[in-house]
């Protein structure tokens, strides 16, 4: 028999990983009372894998969380010891930030923030089961026997429901290495949902003390380091650089001659991997006619001697393991710390949830992060986000819900909803159909509003914005209205840069062409100082027309995503609609036309009959 708490709160989070903390964070500071308990306080916030925050299309979740008032970015941000723009000579759609962390200064920082927090109360416990009525939730049970009441719980797992590791043929169930797995929870989810899996690695940790680093490749950060927070000023940390090495055919014909002892060759693994972050066996096996493959070494931490080698992760045998990092330039006499590991871990159909991720079969149970079949920290981070808030709204009858044309988090939890995973998901720039719309830069423009009417954003950061807002906007006329004629007096100026100009411009036309930076503008006609401002205007005016034309796209494609589908509707009475569209629409629930039209398979009939039905009945 449980013991009842003596307290009830308004949401509960389980798991303080990436997605539990931005999920528990947002809650209470929406003004729930909230629970956040976690299986040990100490790795709250651990970075499994990678000691990196951001990357591609990542990069943009982190941004968005932080103009909708998340802590990600501000984390990192305090705690990060390598900044750099990825994609900086290409175009601003696809230029996402990524920094390397202090892990260790990474999870104190959010330890210190979550315990902090007025309306959250952090507690460590491993959760056995979630209590139903109804299917409505009532609250979870904690292992010594506690249970704790909230009508809104959120699950947030990770890769640790029946998690198992593999080294080789080693086999032990864990979370993460030498952390319990969820094998009780795992088991009572059972009750509710069919649990498939899935699988990802790590690569080994190396002591930076054996390696040999004078032979190779130095890659230091951005020489001017840009912040994941729209409110950080500048690096907190010392910053310091990682290291390039390859695999050679030495490596490789180790990897090869010991295949069959991967347990993902052997068969032994069943869980499908992240196609997008293959170990290096992987790489081998389906790469055959590459000679190596690249290496990065990158510090955990400043005051930490472990090297994260990305792009290494591998379960075999910890023998094999020894053997093809020793075969590895500067890793000749290398130590491990921690060897590499594979994991196994159930996971949950996200086609089981609604876009605001709460499950269709348990009302007030939400999901969010690796629990939905996700891969990475943003990810999870964003689905803990829109799940806490959704479930604080819940209260009111209300709902979150962000646009594949607003943001990132949008289009993956769009994506997962609608069409499930067959494998890790993680972001893409290529994801997105509006991606020059969803850029790192115009983070605030798109979303601040919302963290705003949210609670989440301050009142003086949203009036800077405000004023940045306008400052745009004025500038933006100006350059339309000021005409730069071809006198002699102008052509002089120009010629500086070697601008030619035949008739009359106005400063936008100038600012359009290649050749003319918003500096240039600057220094002959004057304008905005502030650098984020400045940059907003420069990608604005630059890609006007493509912006433009995403912008005809998106008002197209609200047309059919704002016409919602009432909950009530029965998709069995239109008439004309094949069975196998149906049980489509019944097993998806889409809440709007357009997410309907997204079900694979689903065609453009199918649509206008709904279409039809669903005007017919207003
Ligand atoms: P996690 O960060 O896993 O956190 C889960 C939390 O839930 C933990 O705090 C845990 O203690 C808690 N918890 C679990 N069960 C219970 C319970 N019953 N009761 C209470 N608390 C519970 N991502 C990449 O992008 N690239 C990679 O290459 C990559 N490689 C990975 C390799 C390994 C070995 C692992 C383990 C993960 C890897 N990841 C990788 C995934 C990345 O770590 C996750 O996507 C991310 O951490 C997911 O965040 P999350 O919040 O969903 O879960």
């Amino acid at each position: 028999m449980n013991l009842i708490y003596d307290k009830t709160y308004d949401v509960i989070v389980v798991g303080a990983g990436h997605a539990g903390c931005e999920a528990a964070l947002a809650a209470a500071r929406m003004g729930a009372k909230t629970l956040l308990i976690t299986i040990y306080v100490e790795t709250i916030a651990q970075m499994s894998c990678n000691p990196a925050i951001g990357g591609l299309a990542k990069g943009n979740i982190v941004k968005d969380l932080d103009a909708l008032g998340g802590e990600m970015a501000k984390n990192i941000d305090e705690t990060g010891i390598q900044f750099k723009v990825l994609n900086k000579k290409k175009g601003p759609a696809v230029r996402s930030s990524r920094a390397q962390a202090d892990k260790k200064l990474y999870r104190e920082r959010m330890i210190s923030v979550l315990m902090d927090q007025e309306n959250l109360d952090v507690k460590q416990g491993v959760v056995t089961d979630i209590v139903v009525e109804n299917d409505i939730v009532k609250g979870v049970v904690v292992d010594y026997g506690l249970y704790f009441k909230s009508d809104k719980v959120i699950l947030t797992t990770g890769t640790f429901l029946n998690g198992l590791i593999h080294i080789g043929d080693k086999r032990y169930p864990a979370g993460r290495a030498n952390e319990f797995a969820s094998v009780d929870l795992a088991e009572a989810l059972k009750r509710y949902f069919p649990l498939e899996r899935l699988k990802t690695g790590t690569p080994a940790r190396l002591d930076a003390d054996t390696i040999n680093f004078s032979v190779l490749e130095e890659q230091p950060g951005d020489n001017e380091p840009k912040m994941f927070s729209f409110e950080s000023k500048g690096p907190k940390l010392p910053q310091v650089s990682c290291y390039i090495t390859y695999t050679n055919e030495k490596t490789h014909s180790i990897i090869n001659e010991n295949m069959h002892r991967s347990p993902l060759y052997a068969g032994v693994i069943k869980g499908i991997g992240p196609r997008y972050c293959p170990s290096i066996e992987d790489k081998v096996k389906k790469f055959p006619d590459k000679s190596r493959h690249q290496i990065f070494l990158e510090p955990e931490g400043l005051d930490s001697r472990e090297i994260y080698a990305n792009g290494f992760s591998s379960s075999l045998p910890i023998d094999v393991q020894i053997a093809m990092y020793r075969s590895v330039k500067g890793l000749e006499n290398v130590e491990f710390v921690r060897p590499a590991y594979a994991i196994e871990y159930d996971f949950v159909q996200p086609t089981n949830l609604y876009p605001t991720l709460e499950t269709k079969k348990i009302k007030g149970l939400y999901f969010a992060g690796q629990i939905n079949g996700t891969t990475g920290y943003e990810e999870a981070a964003g689905q803990g986000f829109v799940a806490a808030v959704n479930a604080v709204l819940s209260y009111d009858n209300k709902e979150f819900i962000l646009g594949r044309d607003e943001s990132y988090i949008g289009v993956m939890i769009d994506d997962l909803v609608t069409k499930g995973v067959d494998e890790p998901y993680r972001v893409f720039h290529s994801r997105s159909e509006y991606r020059l719309l969803l850029r790192e830069d115009n983070a605030e423009f798109r979303l601040i509003s919302k963290g705003y009417d949210l609670g989440l954003i301050r009142k003086s950061r949203y009036e800077r914005f405000l004023r940045e807002k306008e400052m745009f906007e004025k500038e933006m006329k100006r350059l339309d209205e000021i005409k730069v004629n071809p006198d002699k007096h102008n052509q002089d100026k120009l010629s500086k840069y070697n601008i030619k100009i035949n008739n009359p411009v106005s400063l936008k036309e100038l600012l359009r062409r290649p050749e003319v930076s918003y500096e240039i503008i600057k220094e002959f006609w004057g304008g905005v100082e502030n650098e984020r401002v400045a940059e907003q205007i420069e990608i604005s005016v630059k890609y006007e027309g493509y912006i433009a034309k995403q912008m005809q796209e998106v008002e197209r494609f609200r047309k059919i995503e704002n016409v919602r589908i009432p909950d009530t509707l029965d998709f069995s009475k239109i008439k004309g609609l094949r069975r196998e569209f149906i049980e489509k629409f019944e097993r998806i629930k889409p809440k709007t036309l357009g997410q309907a039209s997204r079900i694979p398979g689903v065609t453009p009939a199918a649509i206008s009959l709904l279409h039809i039905y669903i005007e017919d009945e207003k």
